[in-house]
């Protein structure tokens, strides 16, 4: 096992690459491909060295600190670009995450929201729930008083196969405590002024 896949989000679940490989040129023969062709023969070993890239992501621990200011406007920082992996098809969808919070009395380093953002989205997933996940990771941790999580994403899936929508966005949202009571707060997550967030 090399490197890339100790650092696999599922750490009791070990990866086996070398029967991901097998399985890689099953499907290469199954799609009516020669599989030892010599230009097909390193591709099994390149897909499971993607799949496992992308499935993996650095651990990293969550360390706050005391808001001793008492700093109680929104902490926002938008458009942490990512990159995740389809659960239904096996195919990326790929956007930009707007995260915003309201502190506690707890604060978290700016950099540790694009972490989390990360660790939710380098695994197969479907975005409702990367947008959920991001969102109760940093509620348990900060305990704030408000998380806002804003999800962009262009899904492969829909933009190359299928109903073939290019210019399809697919948008997904989680607002918990003040972002949810007063909408006026979700304006720390436009980018440009009034309009984007509607
Ligand atoms: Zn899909």
């Amino acid at each position: 096992m090399n490197s890339t896949a100790a650092l696999h989000a599922v750490a009791d679940d070990p990866i086996d690459r070398a029967r991901a490989m097998v399985a890689v040129a099953d499907l290469l023969t199954a799609l009516g491909y020669d599989a030892t062709d010599e230009h097909l023969i390193d591709t099994p070993r390149r897909v499971v060295d993607a799949l496992i890239d992308m499935t993996a992501s650095e651990p990293f621990v969550m360390t706050t600190f005391a808001n001793e200011e008492g700093y109680d406007e929104p902490v926002a920082v938008r458009g942490i670009r990512f990159t995740s992996l389809c659960e239904h098809h096996l195919l990326p969808f790929r956007g930009e995450v707007d995260v915003a919070y309201v502190p506690g009395s707890r604060l978290v380093g700016l950099s540790k929201l694009a972490r989390v953002v990360e660790r939710h989205a380098r695994r197969l997933q479907v975005q409702e729930r990367m947008t959920v996940q991001i969102a109760d990771e940093l509620e348990d941790a900060l305990a704030p008083r408000g998380v806002a999580v804003v999800v962009r994403a262009e899904h492969l899936c829909m933009s190359i196969r299928g109903v073939r929508t290019p210019d399809a966005e697919t948008r997904t949202t989680a607002f918990r405590g003040v972002f949810q009571s007063d909408p006026e707060l979700r304006g720390a997550l436009r980018p440009d002024g009034p309009g984007r967030m509607s």
